[in-house]
This record gives structure tokens, C-alpha cells and sequence, in this order.
């Protein structure tokens, strides 16, 4: 058959491993955060391993090590050893979730990016079906929680909580029970690797994104192993206060309504304690305690407003001063690109 040059040129050539046979280039990448995951890394590894076999596509697992202090990393470098589609990196110290994300996002090569938790709670038995989904054209297919086995019930109670409020006082659509469990058309992590913000709320941030999103229902299973990073308040608490401060101005705006209120009240009560001067008994509303409770009702209410005002202020602060994002120590099958 006549091939023209051009079409000659544009054939890519076959990568080599060192072993000598072809390297594949992934299809699906399947990217996972890592915190202190250790005893369930091989785990994760044998059944992604298994469910990605049976789809036929080319895959690859990319874990980000966020500064564990177990032996994740050491795991990881084995994982990588033994087989050269497991590669990975580590952090200098610990991130945080959505940075580790963001990290893995910079380095995945598929041409769709399936993230999942570590801890096995995102079940590798549904990726066949987000990549069916994803065969079918839609460029973000997320796992929607039917039931979570294994959460405290303090867990499940904060969960509903915040998906609600946080679909209430959002201009995005942020569907509800939805974690960061979701696979990703390459478009989508281009335009997420050009979104630079600090404070990242992925799972606002994806939606906000649009494209051809939809959903599937799944079973969040039971952590395979280890205990949860993201259990009591003081770990969920930044969490939240993040996602409300990067989708939402309803905070600031509550200073404003509440001091339009206060000053309509306090115009009505004017009126009616000088009615009440001229017309009637001698001593009216007597008493210092009503007026302290006042001041200092409105002492509070300033201040709240002053702390609403320091939590947005605090993260432009961190915007404008433009650190790197995340520090990486070591790599394995990745080679670091020094734009970030
Ligand atoms: N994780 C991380 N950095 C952190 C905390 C957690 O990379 O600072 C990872 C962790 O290893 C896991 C995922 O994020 O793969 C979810 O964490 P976890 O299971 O503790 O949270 P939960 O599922 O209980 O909400
Ligand atoms: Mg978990």
C-alpha cells in the first residue's frame, strides 16, 4: 500500500520499556490520593489490576504519596518495581487531599482519568461502567452514594448536612452524595490543570466546569483498612469552610442584610420610645440590663462579621502570595515538570 510522507511521519513510534517489550501508552488512568495507606496499597493494586484486565483498556495507576509517614512510599516504589504501570510520586511533606489530586491530575497520561479513594471505599467494580458511560460521550461520569457502609453515624449526619447547605447557597449545581469518586475526559483535566486557585474544592469545581456530566448510583463500601483521615470535626471543619468560601459570597452578604435589618429595627424602636415618652407612663423600658444585652448582642454580630471578612481575607492572602502548590521529594515512572 502507498503511504504519502506525511502520513509515514505521523505514525508514533513504539516506546520501549527497558525490558525490551512495547510500552503501552494508558487509556485510563486511575489516580489515587494517598495518606498513610499502606497496609492497603497491594490490595488496591490486585484489584484494580483485575477490574481493568477484564475492560482490555490500557491502564495505568498513578498514586500520590501526601507526605505519609507510614511506609506508603516504600510500598508504592515496590508496586512500581514489580509492575511499570503503578508510578507515583511523594510529597515533601503532607498536602492534603485536594492538592495530592491536583498533583496526580498534572501527571496522569490517559485520555480519561478515573480518581478513587486509596482506601478501597470507591469500589474498582464500577469503573467499567464509568468508562462505558464515558464511551458514550459524557465527558465527567461521578459515583452518586446510595448507601455508605461502614461511616459513623456522626459521619453520614455531617455528610447529608453539607451537601445540602452547600447546594442551597452555591450558584454551582453541586449534586448531592457525591464525593470526589468520578472519572474525567482528558478536556476536563486540561481545563482543571489551568484553574491555579489554592483553595480547591474539586467537587465544586468540576461541576462548575459544565461539558456532559451524569452520574451512577454505587455502594460506598467500608475503608479496606487503616482509619479515616476526614472523621471529627476539626478535620472536616477546614473542608467545609473551603468549599462555602470558594463557591459562595453568602457569608459576606449576611453582614449586609443582617445590618439593613438591624438598622430598620432600631429606626422602628426610635419611633416607639419617643411615642412612648410623650404619651406614656413617666419611666418607660428602665433598666441598664436591656440596654447591655443590646451592645453586646451587637458585639457579637460584628464580630462574627469581622470573622467572616479574616476567613475570605486569609485565603486571598494565600492566593497572592503564589507559593507552589505542592513540593514533590521522589518519583517513580514520573518525570517532574517544573511549572507548578
Ligand atoms: N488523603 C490524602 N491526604 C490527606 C488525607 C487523606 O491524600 O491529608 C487520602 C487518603 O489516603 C484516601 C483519601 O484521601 O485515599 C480519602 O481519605 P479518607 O479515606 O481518610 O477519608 P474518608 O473516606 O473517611 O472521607
Ligand atoms: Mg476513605
Amino acid at each position: 500500500m502507498n503511504r504519502t510522507m506525511e502520513e509515514q511521519t505521523t505514525i508514533r513510534p513504539v516506546e520501549k520499556n527497558n525490558d525490551g517489550t512495547p510500552e503501552e501508552k494508558p487509556v485510563i488512568s486511575i489516580l489515587a490520593p494517598v495518606y498513610n495507606e499502606e497496609p492497603v496499597l497491594p490490595e488496591l493494586y490486585r484489584r484494580v489490576r483485575e477490574v481493568m484486565e477484564q475492560t482490555g483498556e490500557p491502564w495505568e495507576l498513578v498514586l500520590v504519596d501526601d507526605g505519609s509517614r507510614d511506609r506508603s512510599a516504600e510500598v508504592i516504589a515496590a508496586l512500581h518495581e514489580q509492575d511499570p504501570r503503578v508510578r507515583g510520586l511523594s510529597f515533601s511533606r503532607n498536602f492534603g487531599f485536594q492538592i495530592a489530586v491536583t498533583a496526580g491530575l498534572d501527571y496522569v497520561e490517559g485520555d480519561a482519568v478515573i480518581l478513587a479513594d486509596a482506601d478501597l471505599q470507591d469500589p474498582p467494580e464500577v469503573f467499567p461502567e464509568m468508562i462505558a458511560r464515558w464511551r458514550e460521550g459524557y465527558d465527567v461520569v461521578y459515583g452518586v452514594r446510595t448507601r455508605r457502609e461502614g461511616e459513623t453515624w456522626f459521619k453520614l449526619f455531617t455528610a447529608k448536612l453539607f451537601y445540602r447547605l452547600i447546594y442551597r447557597i452555591t450558584d454551582v449545581n453541586i449534586p448531592l452524595d457525591t464525593g470526589d469518586f468520578r472519572l474525567m475526559d482528558r478536556r476536563v483535566v486540561n481545563v482543571l490543570r489551568h484553574m491555579p486557585e489554592r483553595n480547591r474544592f474539586l467537587r465544586g469545581m468540576i461541576p462548575w466546569l459544565g461539558f456532559r456530566q451524569i452520574g451512577i448510583p454505587y455502594q460506598r463500601k467500608a475503608r479496606f483498612a487503616g482509619e479515616s483521615k476526614f472523621s471529627s470535626v476539626r478535620q472536616m471543619l477546614p473542608f467545609a469552610l473551603d468549599a462555602i468560601t470558594s463557591f459562595s459570597y453568602l457569608p459576606l452578604q449576611l453582614a449586609t442584610y443582617l445590618g439593613f435589618s438591624l438598622a430598620a429595627l432600631s429606626g422602628l424602636a426610635i419611633i416607639v420610645v419617643i411615642l412612648l415618652r410623650l404619651l406614656g407612663p413617666s419611666n418607660p423600658l428602665a433598666g441598664q440590663a436591656t440596654t447591655l444585652v443590646i451592645v453586646l448582642f451587637l458585639g457579637g454580630v460584628q464580630l462574627i462579621s469581622l470573622g467572616i471578612i479574616g476567613e475570605y481575607l486569609g485565603r486571598i492572602y494565600d492566593e497572592v502570595k503564589g507559593r507552589p502548590l505542592y513540593l514533590v521529594d521522589r518519583t517513580w515512572g514520573i518525570d517532574l515538570r517544573p511549572e507548578r
